[in-house]
């Protein structure tokens, strides 16, 4: 599903068949969950050619996850957005998820590495929580704490939390968590960060204990450009229970909309919502669909 015979990946530098790849079973990243990773997509564009979205901000946080935990970064961003690129014409991808991972070579102490290997794989996939509004559930489990971890870090062991969040709330029947701090504040999702609307006025957890998201920062930056008030602030999930509406966001699963929450839904039609309009500017962006952005703001045909 994500490879076959013919697929080629970035490995160290080199371009090689996923199926004749190999990795060190001895790696402190396969053992302690110690590395970094980023997770890009790139789009088929109105015009028909292969963009990779916001590609520079996801590298540079590559770089920031790699540093925050010691990780060797011999790496720059311009080689490897080049390395991405020939990735994709190798696969023949235009509309496909990148996922960069730097890992450690053999090492089962807890000290530094003075190597590090670094793989850019990519595959098509859908919005990673579909298209379709979804219900939600407060999650038993919070976020790690930011003095445990370096919250701010895509670090793969911190995925064990987004894990076993996202499977508690599949088995309860719903359709992805939300995630409390350690404080009670909300803060996100397993693998998306969260908005809600009211009275035509977006809010979203301030930075500290979430994922800065590339996706989040592009919300708050087209609210600036279309005059939408946007609040980055702490709020508890009462706040969000009278919310008119609410969404996840994230490069895999793009902006979707919540239907419901702890049982209770938003009442307001989504069509009717600012958090709807974000979701079409959203996607006219990531195709460089410079008219219909214009035309939608407008509310001209
Ligand atoms: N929070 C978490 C925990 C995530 O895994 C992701 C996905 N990377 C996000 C938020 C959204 O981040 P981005 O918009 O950069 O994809």
């Amino acid at each position: 599903m994500y490879y076959n015979q013919n697929t080629f990946i970035y490995l160290n530098g080199s371009y090689v068949k996923a199926a004749d790849a190999n990795t060190d079973l001895y790696s402190q990243t396969l053992h302690y969950g110690y590395g970094v990773f980023e997770g890009i997509r790139s789009y088929k564009t109105i015009a028909g050619t292969t963009k990779i979205f916001k590609a520079e901000a996801h590298f540079e946080r590559l770089q920031q996850s790699a540093q925050a935990l010691n990780l060797p970064y011999p790496y720059t961003v311009e080689e490897l957005i080049e390395a991405a690129y020939k990735v994709l014409a190798l696969n023949d991808l235009q509309d496909a998820y990148i996922r960069p991972l730097v890992y450690a070579p053999a090492n089962m102490s807890f000290a530094k590495n003075t190597t590090s290997h670094i793989v850019i794989e990519a595959w098509q996939m859908d919005p990673f929580l579909g298209d379709k509004m979804l219900r939600v559930v407060t999650s038993s489990f919070e976020r790690p704490n930011p003095k445990a971890f370096h919250i701010h870090a895509k670090a793969t062991g911190h995925y064990v939390n987004s894990i076993l969040a996202s499977q508690e709330a599949k088995q309860k029947g719903y359709d992805e968590a939300l995630l409390l701090d350690m404080h009670g504040y909300v803060a996100e999702a397993p693998g998306a960060n969260v908005f809600f609307e009211k009275n035509g006025t977006l809010f979203t957890p301030q930075l500290g204990n979430i994922l800065p998201g590339i996706t989040r920062a592009t919300i708050l930056e087209l609210c600036n450009e279309l005059n939408i008030p946007a609040k980055e602030i702490q709020f508890k999930i009462e706040d969000m229970y009278h919310a008119d509406a609410a969404f996840f966001c994230g490069t895999a699963a793009e902006v979707i909309g919540i239907a419901s929450l702890d049982d209770k839904p938003f009442t307001k039609p989504w069509a009717e919502t600012i958090s709807k309009l974000i979701q079409t500017t959203y996607k006219n962006l990531i195709a460089e669909n410079k008219k219909t952005l214009l035309n939608e703001v407008l509310g001209t045909e």
